[in-house]
């Protein structure tokens, strides 16, 4: 089979993988976790699989759930590149993409303040977050972040939810969903994942999607779940306006919201300046997790 992209950058988060069924199964160093990591790993891999044998040259497997150490790295197929952790750049959090064509999203969940499994954007701190008066899911940000590279959104999975904001977004996107409404009694995660395969190895042929880039001015409203002392402390250090808990971001740039929206979830201006220190620490601790995870594995699995 001849296709028209021969590498490809698989986005993969956990909450829309196969074994996350409840909040502490997305939360760091939980047993639900752990099992969360195995099936996140095995989702990733069926795909990785399906797309080398398909034809796809080259696969990069970003892992972009907290600290960006859930995948199982020796668990997926050795031809694709596992990149855990984050990188400063040049694309944030995601570092050299090479030659990277599409993106695949895989896992995912739908945006703040909607009814999607785990909905959040960024970080679930935020209750809900509008840009321009319609939630904004994380798809946006991190499509439009890849956009200077050429990079075409070609694939998403998660909840129905997610999969319908993906499609509102970008509008040729083919969609796998995954239904969580049903509990893990009654998911047959083999029969998903084969349906999953197949979705993803089809959107190959999708050359329907442009690289993402809204056009601005962007108008954002932050709504803060801690309430109006959290939005408060926050918008005085970073200089954003704020009423109650709301927090406002108003920029001309797509890149520019999605900076100060990093810079509001993860930052303080003090560890802005120390970022690779920061940044190796962070990383320190999701090792330290994923070697918890390794061992619960070798025990359990
Ligand atoms: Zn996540």
């Amino acid at each position: 089979m001849s296709t028209r992209f021969k590498s490809i950058l698989i986005i993969s988060d956990i909450e829309g993988s196969s074994c996350c069924w409840n909040y502490r199964a997305s939360s760091f160093m939980t047993k639900a976790w752990r099992r969360a990591c195995v099936g996140m790993t095995q989702d990733v891999n069926q795909v990785v699989k399906g797309l080398f044998d398909a034809g796809v040259e080259h696969i990069i497997v970003k892992d972009f759930h907290r600290t960006g150490y859930n995948i199982i790295p020796e668990r997926i197929d050795p031809r694709a590149q596992v990149i855990s952790g984050y990188r400063l750049g040049p694309v944030p959090g995601m570092g050299d993409l090479k030659d990277a064509e599409a993106i695949m999203f895989l896992g995912m969940h739908a945006a703040s303040g909607t009814e999607g499994f785990l909905a959040h954007t960024l970080t679930s701190r935020i209750s809900r977050l509008e840009v321009n008066g319609k939630p904004m899911p994380e798809v946006e940000f991190f499509s439009a972040s890849l956009a200077p590279h050429g990079l075409r959104p070609i694939f998403f999975s998660g909840c129905p939810v997610a999969c319908h904001q993906a499609q509102e977004a970008i509008r040729m996107i083919n969609v796998y969903p995954i239904d969580k409404t049903t509990g893990s009694q009654d998911f047959d995660a083999d029969s998903w994942q084969a349906g999953l395969v197949t979705a993803a190895v089809e959107s190959l042929n999708n050359l329907s999607t442009e690289p993402y880039t809204p056009a601005g001015p962007f108008n954002a409203v932050i709504t803060m779940r801690d309430g109006e002392l959290t939005a408060q402390k926050i918008s005085r250090r970073w200089g954003f306006r704020h009423q109650g808990t709301r927090i406002f971001i108003d920029t001309d740039d797509i890149h520019q919201l999605y900076r100060d929206l990093i810079r509001l979830c993860y930052l303080t201006p003090l560890i802005e300046k120390m970022i690779p220190y920061w940044l190796l620490l962070y990383d320190l601790w999701g090792r330290i997790g994923l070697a918890w995870v390794r061992r619960g594995v070798k025990r359990n699995f």
